[in-house]
């Protein structure tokens, strides 16, 4: 083996060294004596000699041995200099350098690569290089003057700390071009103080040089330029880094330690958790975890969730053990019916329905409610048949008024465009009325059963806000989106105030609901949300978190009303949030952003950056354009979830699948 390795290392520097013109004894000698692959990955250590650059950690490359030799043949020493390498990778180079000059200092970025090198250069024997972790795109001062410094990652000019930094009579070499991943190969030379000659040498492809005097770290435009703002500090580090460094790794869903978040979230009235798609399992399992913890050790009182009211209410009588009539229709059979109607969700509420077996009366079992409006007829049905129960003579009168809407049961939107158009009556001000005379009668009615009571308000209220809403369709995108938004905020607040002081309330609905809209650029298209009203309205007592991930496969469907597929998802865009928390290489996540542990952090996630938000549709193809946006992550959310690599929901049973219209029971 180590035989047969000799001579693969001799052939390499026969004939991609020699062969392409590198003469120089010295580094063909060199280049012989260091053994590639004990630089490498053991898995990857039979393709040692390839003409070829290698991948190894944290997204990096050894560069191909010819690059190698070529950069230090460019350097034309004589032996025994000091020599600066920018970029230690694996160590690779800096050993072959080690071979010629006197002295090696190499400086990294990445601390897990500077500190495998270094445990590497050990072992080996080299008592002539001092790996530094560092960003050496502003040189490493200590150190200097050097007669000779080679960069081994691209950047788009040559940064000027570098040129100080050498001797005079030196030599540096380095790739600089104008994109990250394409340079020439440059070399300059240092005759005086102050002049120095430069040649260009050839095409090359390096990763880039990330740091104060090159490209920002990824995850941020290219070619933003030169981060100057970070001048006065020692040892800049990426965002990436800073994320790796401060947030709570995930290792397992199920036990991984909540406390800390608990201890964050402190006396928090609200805690809203978020999702990045409709359709991702380890969004769904994980809000459920935190929740049921919320509940356990917090004593929150209910979950509020964006689905409709009437479907969430068959639900809130199932964990809460009611005894109410059957009712004749099936919930959450309207698309996109997997996004509650899924295993992970049947999990959580099975649980809910045992946890409250602990308690005695209904009203102080933990709730679920829904916080949506698109349940027009549905809650049409459910007034009218409370009214029945209750109050036969209403009922009547509620029949005519709602009959207003009757005409367009099988497509509301319709109605919208109807009223829109002029040319019917609108319904405003019977349901108005409708919901004006049920909240009068409160007294009278609630005293038979305050939990029914409560449902017909919210169902009537909702007919009114749903009217509203399908006319507001017609008049902007923002109208309706705000209309739909401060309704689900005020039937948090219908529970808030039926649950009674000291009632507390976890909310689940998509990022883009939950997380505060005024800090993204839904603002600039004057859209609130539920996280704002929310934060407006409570302060530090409302907790927003947010979950992302980078790749993976989503339930979605490629149009509104179309079936459910399962879609893969694209790996994050380069200038993205995810792509932050992706370059972080903690596969998942905690990071409170209140007070994220580092001020530098803290400051960085104010930025703007674009975020990606997938709800019941997923269009890859025309991803950027339809699927992000941009945010300030740190204010948009005090926490943010993080999962790399993600799967689908699972859907129930396909049967139940099938989006059935709403059946219309009262005989509208
Ligand atoms: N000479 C290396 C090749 C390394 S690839 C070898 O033989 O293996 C370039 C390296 O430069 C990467 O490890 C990258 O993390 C590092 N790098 C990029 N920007 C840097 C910076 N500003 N300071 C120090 N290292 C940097």
């Amino acid at each position: 083996m180590l035989e047969r390795k000799d001579s693969e290392r001799h052939a390499m520097v026969e004939s991609q060294l020699r062969a392409r013109g590198i003469h120089s004894p010295m580094v063909l000698e060199a280049m012989d004596k260091v053994h590639r692959e004990s630089f490498l990955p053991e898995h990857m250590q039979d393709l040692a000699y390839e003409d070829s650059a290698l991948p190894i950690a944290e997204g990096q490359t050894i560069s191909q041995p010819y690059i190698v030799g070529y950069m230090i043949d460019a350097l034309q020493l004589d032996g025994g200099e000091r020599v600066l390498e920018v970029g230690t990778g694996s160590g690779y180079g800096a050993a072959v350098l080690a071979e010629i000059a006197g002295q090696v200092i190499t400086v990294e970025r990445h601390k897990g690569l500077a500190d495998r090198a270094r445990d590497i250069l050990d072992q080996l024997g080299y008592h002539n290089i001092d790996v530094v972790h560092g960003d050496g795109s502003t040189g490493w001062h200590p150190g200097a003057p050097y007669d000779a410094i080679v960069v081994t990652a691209g950047g788009p000019k040559i940064p000027p700390a570098l040129k100080e930094q050498l001797a005079v009579g030196g030599t540096l070499v380095m790739p600089v071009g104008q994109t990250e991943s394409s340079q020439s190969l440059v070399r300059i030379t240092r005759e005086n103080a102050d002049d120095f000659r430069e040649e260009r040498l050839i095409e090359a492809h390096f990763v880039p040089l990330v740091g104060q005097a090159a490209w920002t770290e990824p995850g941020q435009p290219q070619g933003t330029g030169l981060l100057t703002s970070q001048a006065a500090r020692a040892e800049p580090r990426s965002l990436s880094e800073l994320v790796a460094e401060h947030a709570e790794p995930i290792d397992n869903m199920e036990t991984v330690d909540l406390d800390p978040l608990l201890k964050r979230i402190g006396d928090a009235r609200v805690v809203c958790i978020g999702e990045a798609s409709h359709g991702t399992a380890e969004f769904y399992r994980f809000r459920a975890r935190i929740t049921k913890e919320l509940i356990e050790k917090k004593g929150f009182s209910f979950v509020a969730v964006e689905a409709d009211w009437p479907d969430a209410s068959r639900i809130d009588n199932y964990v809460r053990h009611a005894e109410v009539p059957a009712a004749s229709w099936t919930a959450f059979t309207r698309f996109p019916t997997w996004m509650w109607r899924n295993a992970e969700v049947r999990e959580f509420v099975d649980w809910l329905h045992d946890y409250n077996r602990n308690f005695e009366s209904e009203e102080s079992k933990i709730g679920f409610h829904g916080l949506d409006l698109y349940s027009l007829y549905t809650s049409i049905g459910a007034v009218l048949g409370y009214l029945d129960n209750v109050d036969p003579a209403t009922a009547k009168i509620a029949r005519d008024r709602y009959g207003c809407l009757t005409p367009w049961q099988a497509d509301p939107v319709r109605y919208g465009r109807a009223a829109a158009s002029g040319r019917y009556g609108e319904c405003e001000k019977q349901v108005v009325t409708m919901l004006a005379e049920l909240l009068q009668k409160r007294l009278e009615y609630s005293v038979q059963d305050g939990e029914r009571f409560l449902d017909a308000v919210q169902n009537a209220r909702l007919v009114a806000n749903a009217e509203r809403y399908y006319r507001s369709m017609y008049e902007g995108y923002s109208d309706s989106w705000n209309l739909r938004d401060q309704h689900m905020f005020d039937t948090l607040q219908s529970l808030f105030n039926h649950r009674g002081e000291g009632s507390k309330a976890v909310i689940w609905a998509h990022n883009s609901h939950l997380g505060d809209a005024s800090k993204t650029d839904m603002s600039v298209r004057g859209q609130l949300n539920v996280g704002q009203l929310c934060r407006e309205t409570y302060g530090e007592d409302a907790y927003l978190i947010g979950f992302g991930t980078h790749q993976g496969k989503v339930a979605a469907a490629t149009e509104w009303g179309g079936p459910l597929e399962f879609k893969t998802v694209r790996p994050s865009l380069s200038d993205s949030w995810e792509r932050v928390a992706h370059d972080s290489q903690v596969p998942a996540f905690m990071l409170g952003m209140r007070e994220p542990g580092s001020r530098d952090l803290k400051e960085q996630l104010q930025h703007q950056r674009l975020e990606r938000a997938i709800g019941v549709i997923y269009r890859p193809e025309s991803e950027r354009i339809s699927h992000y946006f941009s945010a300030r992550l740190g204010q948009q959310f005090d926490e943010y979830i993080w999962f790399d690599v993600t799967h689908a929901v699972t859907p129930l049973d396909s049967k139940m699948l099938k989006g059935t219209p709403e059946t219309y029971p009262f005989g509208l």
